[in-house]
């Protein structure tokens, strides 16, 4: 099955994109229509990356403060600026030409 899935990535007319899926009952992370595929990029990458680039930018804040930054940065972040930000990890992380 997953050597199906990596060929069927690489197929052209299957479209992914990146977007919100609202559902107020439960959390949905992704939705296939036709030959479109939605993920919803899971909160925790979103959370993940500030807490990071917290202790990248300032080494002196301890873990404990760190969380809590990191929190009140999330709470306060629009859909927009969520989608913002992983737009520019996706970007960064192209940067590494695929290698880790
Ligand atoms: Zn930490």
């Amino acid at each position: 099955m997953i050597k199906q899935i990596y060929k069927a990535l690489k197929d052209k007319k299957l479209k992914i994109r990146f977007s919100w899926i609202e559902d107020k009952k439960s959390y949905v992370y992704g939705e296939c229509f036709g030959d479109e595929i939605v993920i919803n990029p899971y909160d925790a990458v979103v959370a993940t990356l500030i807490h990071e680039m917290i202790h990248w930018k300032h080494p002196e804040i301890n873990e404990r403060s760190t969380v809590r930054l990191e929190e009140n940065i999330h709470a306060q972040l629009t859909m927009r600026q969520k989608k913002h930000l992983i737009n520019l990890l996706l970007k960064k992380v192209g940067e590494n030409g695929g290698k880790k």
